[in-house]
């Protein structure tokens, strides 16, 4: 328990050994006037080490990074880490049982939320929770994301370009440990109230991966993720043993990549039914038509041709056909150019 959250729990940062249990974070409804959300949590401790944050299901509709720590969890002992870990599989849990991006308690994204309020709604006391309590702890953070229901990414671990070389550095070498087929320096469209933008601020390691989505649980993101969760705890000299790179798991080396600025989100032109033109990986010229809107009450009209606004390749696309107008229909890719962003 700690006076600077509302959140109780029986967990002891410093205690050896593996601990699971949860947070109660105090929820007082018309079903229940006492009530608390207990958000699971797991903690390692042994040895001497960096102390090591991940997350999954900030986002509920975002299944791979849940299921792959539930599996770290149960898979991990104590005595097998140098450090300590500390793991919330489902840190939005209520948007998680729901299935839904935002939370159905309070509607709020979270990773919109932070650093939260103590007093706030359930999503900004987590929130809060997280910033308060554990950031003080960390030293490495990492956040599990994917496309959800509305987007589908080529698997890809991702970090921004931090402004500071030698962490940038260190960030981009965690990126290429994990062995994701897609290796990404990103360009955020809305840093506003991110996770990773507070552990950036405070000048802790952070990054993240978008591990598929279209509301899958795929079994090949799952086992690059399993894999890649021990290279890292490998990498940071948590857990002993050789990093697996894609080519020993028997697929093609990581693709070095970027997201140069916001011109490659592509957004929809038009409310209708989206026909994409093209599939992930595949390589796109610029201007090259690359999907319609149709319009299915009004066969007189023709469809609205999206045209790409630049070269690169298909990194994320939005699997549902139903499109608004300025939904986010594809984003674009494009080879890491290593000078730019100071990195070798
Ligand atoms: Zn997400």
């Amino acid at each position: 328990m700690t006076e600077s959250s509302r959140i109780r729990s029986d967990i002891d940062y410093d205690k050896r050994g593996k601990q699971v249990s949860h947070l109660a974070v105090p929820s007082s409804t018309n079903d229940s006037a006492y009530g608390t959300v207990t958000v699971p949590i797991a903690v390692f401790n042994h040895g001497t080490g960096p102390t090591f944050f991940i997350t999954g299901g900030v986002h509920g509709d975002e299944y791979e990074g849940p299921v792959s720590l539930m599996n770290l969890i149960r898979e991990l002992e104590a005595e097998q880490i140098e450090g300590r870990l500390i793991v919330i599989p489902c840190l939005n849990l209520p948007a998680v049982m729901s299935g839904n991006r935002c939370s159905p308690v309070d509607g709020l994204n979270m990773n919109r939320v932070f650093p939260g309020s103590r007093d706030g709604t359930i999503t900004e006391i987590i929130a809060h929770y997280v910033c308060q309590v554990l950031l003080p702890m960390v030293d490495i953070q990492l956040d599990l994301h994917s496309g959800g229901n509305t987007l589908e990414y080529i698997p890809s671990m991702m970090m921004w370009s931090c402004p500071d070389p030698e962490r940038r550095q260190r960030t981009f070498d965690a990126v290429r440990a994990f062995g994701a087929p897609i290796s990404l320096v990103d360009q955020a469209l809305d840093s506003s109230g991110i996770l990773s933008t507070i552990f950036e601020q405070a000048g802790i390691l952070n990054f993240g991966p978008e591990l598929g989505g279209a509301g899958r649980v795929d079994p090949a993101t799952i086992r690059i993720t399993a894999t890649g969760l021990r290279n890292l705890l490998k990498h940071f000299g948590m857990v002993e043993g050789d990093i697996e790179t894609p080519e020993s798991q028997g697929r093609p080396p990581s693709r070095l990549a970027e997201v140069a600025d916001l011109e490659n989100y592509v957004m929809a032109p038009d409310s209708g039914i989206y026909e994409s033109f093209v599939d992930l990986w595949d390589v796109i010229d610029e201007g090259r038509p690359i999907g319609q809107v149709h319009y299915p009450d009004d066969l007189g009209k023709p469809p609205r041709i999206t045209h790409a606004p630049r070269s690169g390749f298909l990194l994320c696309k939005r699997p549902p056909g139903q499109v608004k107008r300025g939904d986010n229909i594809a984003i674009i890719g494009q080879d890491l150019d290593l000078n730019k962003h100071g990195l070798r």
